[in-house]
């Protein structure tokens, strides 16, 4: 039947959803529906929530604040939780990140980024348009993020507004000196302004990993022919990994990083597209065409640069990259016991991040099974958004041994 509530929701076809439950309040790894049930968060609510929900150190941060400032223009005029979450930034990530860009979400931390690297090359005399990105890629939901983006169902009503990049085959194991080679060819033309990765694992695209030292080497290679490297760490920062960005577990320094999501905690959107200084001179002079024209309403919203700055507090305080490894070290225990089952393969695990794949006849985005698991885990409490038939956990930190085996006995319960 038909909803009567006028909301429409993201990646949702109301045709086939079924109820959609009401979340009246959040707790750690929980969500509390307005009935009293109280549903396990195994995916941080879309990647974004860290700690756990309504960590209290943010939580205080954001009241606090609230106190002091709401929006503040961000043209010509700045504030100290921007300015301050700016040094920690640039502080916490690799030297040569120099500046930080704030925005909104992670598809404008991409847009961003993208419009860096053309206006550093634009404004450096050179002639680069071309951007590289990595097959089965989820950049965001801009036009300039699907472009980048594999392209698929996820975008193809909107072919017509993408505007075409270089596609390099994914670094699957065993096959990862194709990627590196087709990398290298392209770079070889001299209109390659950039290539975008997500770093050691694609997220949307499937929770395929692949190793750090092919991130260096894409690193290495860029660099070697003055391609700048643009990390979307989006979904990979704040530890989802094992470290706090990707980039670090491959030694990589990136010339533009994006970070979004866990950027809050989770708690209050936000985002930022650090660069390295000769980006930020490259559109530094007195002609005014130069520009950075890129703005958004909220820039650099107080309240949420406040409550990333008590995210950072919590990062150089509390043991998170310890709570992380336990996670990892619960994930990887859990997984042996689907090795050798044939309902499943390709189980794989990169930090607090786990998945793997049932075995069916049609996999992908749009495979059958994956409204029906979707619908199994949460007839059990459980919060999983399979991507077609790909099952992944992303949980929060504070997620115990015991929430994560609700999830590994769900699992072990599928019937195909
Ligand atoms: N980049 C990556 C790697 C992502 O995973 C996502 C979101 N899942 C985005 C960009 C877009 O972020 P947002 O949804 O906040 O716009």
């Amino acid at each position: 039947m038909r909803s009567t509530s006028p909301v429409w929701h993201p990646f949702t076809q109301h045709a086939v959803q079924g109820e959609i439950p009401t979340i009246v309040r959040t707790e750690g790894a929980w969500l509390e529906a307005e009935d009293g049930h109280r549903i396990f968060d195994a995916i941080s609510s879309w990647w974004v929530v860290t700690h756990g929900h309504r960590y209290p150190p943010i939580m205080a941060a954001i009241r606090a604040e609230t106190e002091r400032l709401d929006q503040v223009i961000f043209a010509g005029f700045t504030h100290p939780p921007a300015e301050a979450l700016a040094r920690e930034l640039v502080a916490i990530t690799a030297p040569e990140l120099t500046h930080v860009f704030y925005s909104d979400s992670g598809s404008t931390a991409v847009e961003v980024a993208l419009k860096m690297a053309l206006g550093f090359w634009l404004h450096s005399g050179e002639n680069r348009r071309r951007i590289l990105a990595l097959e089965g890629a989820y950049h965001g939901d801009t036009i300039g993020g699907m472009s980048v983006g594999e392209r698929g169902v996820f975008n193809a009503p909107y072919e017509p507004l993408l505007f075409d990049v270089g596609r390099l085959p994914f670094p699957h194991h065993g096959r990862e000196q194709q990627t590196l080679d087709a990398l290298d060819a392209a770079c070889r033309d001299h209109a390659v302004a950039a290539l975008i990765v997500e770093p050691l694992i694609l997220g949307a695209g499937g929770m395929l990993i692949y190793a750090p030292a092919v991130l260096a080497e894409m690193a290495r290679i860029c660099r070697r022919h003055g391609v700048l490297l643009i990390a979307d760490e989006v979904m990979t920062g704040w530890g989802r990994t094992g470290a706090l960005f990707a980039c670090e577990q491959a030694g990589v320094a990136p010339d533009i990083a994006c970070t979004s999501k866990g950027l809050t905690g989770g708690v209050i959107p936000l985002a930022a597209t650090l660069c390295s200084e000769p980006i930020f001179a490259a559109h530094y002079d007195e002609d005014r065409r130069k520009t950075f024209f890129h703005s958004s309403s909220y820039t650099a919203n107080p309240i949420a640069c406040a409550a990333a700055l008590a995210n950072v507090k919590v990062w150089q305080s509390e043991p998170v990259i310890q709570r992380i490894a336990a996670l990892a070290a619960i994930h990887a225990k859990a997984l042996d016991r689907f090795r050798g089952d044939k309902r499943f393969e390709n189980i794989r695990q990169l930090g607090s991040i786990a998945a793997l794949d049932l075995v069916v006849p049609d996999a992908g985005y749009l495979a059958d099974i994956g409204p029906r698991l979707y619908r199994h885990f949460l007839a059990r409490d459980l919060l999983v958004r399979p991507l077609g038939n790909t099952i992944y956990l992303m949980p929060p930190y504070c997620s115990t041994e015991a929430e994560i085996g609700r999830v590994y006995d769900a699992i072990a319960a599928i019937e195909l």
